[in-house]
């Protein structure tokens, strides 16, 4: 059985601050992530991202996931990196069950932060399960990281920023997008992101869903239709696509697995994506030592998701004993760069959903 004092489930941005934080406050922490690369959502994110410039607004996702290690570097006596490392189970007794190379090994931390992300929602509708029907984030892996056009004709789901990203990132690689179309009755994503691709010809359609895919063996068209405000569909506004790809973008599930198996308390709340954990403003859940952070705790943006980690990180540490002099400090100017993350009407959503998940004092 290894040991360890801090386990972190998850690579990404949330997953390495929170390595960065602990170590550097003095803490020996694993960090476990199923891909064999660090940097989670980051690796396949081209474009330059926003925010504000702690958290390298206007660089690239994949170099932001290069600087997140780079940084590590720092602390790689305090810092044990498993990668093709999955985790299958969180039991009570908090010991740890990882597949890892294939072979199978166990692992008992003291303390555990979860940073799994996040998973893709779907849609029903007839012939979902045709070849050619993705989610945006596997459309972004096969172009993004493997070098692969998914096909030659696109009709997007979802006006929200992925499915806007993804449809310029599509354009990019010389795929031509038919439509976006979106069920609410405006779009969800940035703006400037919409008026980009709008600027390159692509319509998109608001109070739209689609009806149902054609095909045979994969994707040949797909038939799409307005709602009325009452997001019931109109018949007679029917309108047919000829495309080879429905891409389907209509928001991401936190991946809270692990939290359930725990015994952690959760709660149903749609502005974070779903169920996620209770949790104090240490990010620690209702079971003693379990922390959480980034989508998993829920879904928001990779900014956040790094500052998060870094909190959670702390808080860990510090709960072992490390970090006294700093701790205070650290705690309320990560606290603050989440508030000021989150001011705004983007953030005016997180902000009430959080309200309803956070307590003010640590669990006993
Ligand atoms: C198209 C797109 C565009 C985006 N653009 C922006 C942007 O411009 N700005 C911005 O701030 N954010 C952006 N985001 C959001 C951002 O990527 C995510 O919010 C962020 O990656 C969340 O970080 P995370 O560490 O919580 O999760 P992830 O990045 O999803 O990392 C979670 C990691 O956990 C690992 N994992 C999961 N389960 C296990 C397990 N059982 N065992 C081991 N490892 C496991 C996964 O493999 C993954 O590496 C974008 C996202 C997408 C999809």
């Amino acid at each position: 059985m290894i040991t360890t004092e801090i386990a972190i489930i998850g690579g990404g941005p949330a997953g390495l601050s929170a390595a960065i934080s602990a170590a550097s406050l003095g803490a020996k922490v694993a960090i476990l992530e199923r891909d064999g690369r660090l940097g989670g959502q980051l690796i396949k994110q081209t474009h330059k991202f926003f925010g504000s410039e702690k958290q390298y607004a206007s660089t690239r996702g994949f170099d932001i996931a290069k600087i997140l290690e780079e940084e590590m570097e720092k602390y790689k006596d305090k810092i044990d990196i498993y990668t093709n490392a999955t985790v299958l189970g969180l039991y009570e007794d908090g010991v740890l069950t990882i597949e890892h190379n294939k072979k199978y090994m166990k692992m008992k931390p003291e303390k555990i932060i979860v940073a799994t992300g996040a998973s893709e929602k779907f849609l029903s509708f007839p012939n979902n399960d045709l070849p050619g029907i993705y989610g945006a984030g596997a459309v972004q892996t096969l172009m993004n990281e493997y070098g692969v056009k998914p096909g030659n004709n696109v009709l997007m789901v979802g006006a929200g920023n992925i499915g806007l990203i993804v449809s310029y990132q599509l354009m990019q690689a010389g795929v031509r997008v038919k439509a976006i179309i979106d069920a609410a009755p405006q779009i969800g994503g940035y703006l400037v992101h919409a008026s980009k691709v709008r600027r390159a010809g692509v319509p998109i359609l608001v109070s739209h869903t689609i009806k149902r895919a054609h095909g045979k063996e994969s994707v040949e068209g797909a038939t799409i239709w307005q709602l009325d405000e009452r997001w019931q569909p109109i018949e007679g506004t029917e309108k047919y696509l000829d495309v080879d790809v429905i891409c389907i973008s209509v928001g991401l599930s936190p991946l809270t697995e692990f939290l359930w198996q725990a015994g952690c308390e959760m709660k149903y709340i749609p502005e974070l994506g779903g169920h996620v954990a209770i949790r104090d403003e240490n990010l620690e859940t209702s079971v003693n030592g379990i922390f959480i952070a980034g989508d998993v705790a829920g879904v928001e943006e990779a900014s956040s998701a790094m500052v998060e980690g870094r909190l959670a990180g702390i808080c860990a540490a510090n709960s072992l004993g490390y970090g006294d002099d700093r701790f205070e400090e650290l705690r309320r100017d990560y606290t603050e760069q989440l508030k000021s993350l989150r001011s705004g009407p983007v953030g005016a959503k997180i902000v009430s959903g959080l309200s309803k998940v956070t307590v003010k004092k640590q669990f006993a």
